[in-house]
């Protein structure tokens, strides 16, 4: 077993968030969609922020999107994370609507720019996966 000061943190799925994470095991976004106003959610929630009504079935996501803004973080939070710094950390703008926030991974941190196309790839960690942007 990893020395929890030395591994990479994981989620901790609930039962509104499960699903989402499975599919992301399986190298696929989802997101859903309120079944009353049409409102993309994100996080995984079983009733729409906008309206409180039911969300729907989740759907797979295109996985586009664009750098809304970002930071180049130079100082690893701990252990875990020394071998990875400096990296990016950013705000995705993704097509359907919402907003995450992932690393931007699979090139130099110098190279990102506000607006530029990226898409969603996984990044494994033990059973689960993350979603990261990369270049488009
Ligand atoms: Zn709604």
């Amino acid at each position: 077993m990893t020395d929890p000061v030395h591994a990479l943190p994981l989620p901790t799925p609930n039962a509104e968030s499960q699903a989402f994470w499975d599919a992301c095991a399986d190298g696929r976004l989802t997101l859903a969609r309120c079944t009353a106003c049409d409102a993309v959610q994100f996080p995984p929630q079983n009733s729409c922020t906008d309206c409180g009504g039911a969300t729907g079935a989740p759907f797979a996501a295109t996985g586009q999107g664009q750098v809304f803004t970002f930071t180049i973080n130079h100082r690893a939070p701990g252990p875990a994370f020394a071998d990875r710094a400096p990296y990016v950390i950013a705000l995705i703008d993704l097509e359907e609507g919402p907003r995450l926030m992932m690393n931007v991974i699979n090139c130099a941190p110098e190279d990102v720019t506000i607006g530029m196309a990226v898409r969603v790839t996984f990044e494994a960690r033990g059973e689960m996966a993350l979603p990261q942007a990369e270049p488009a």
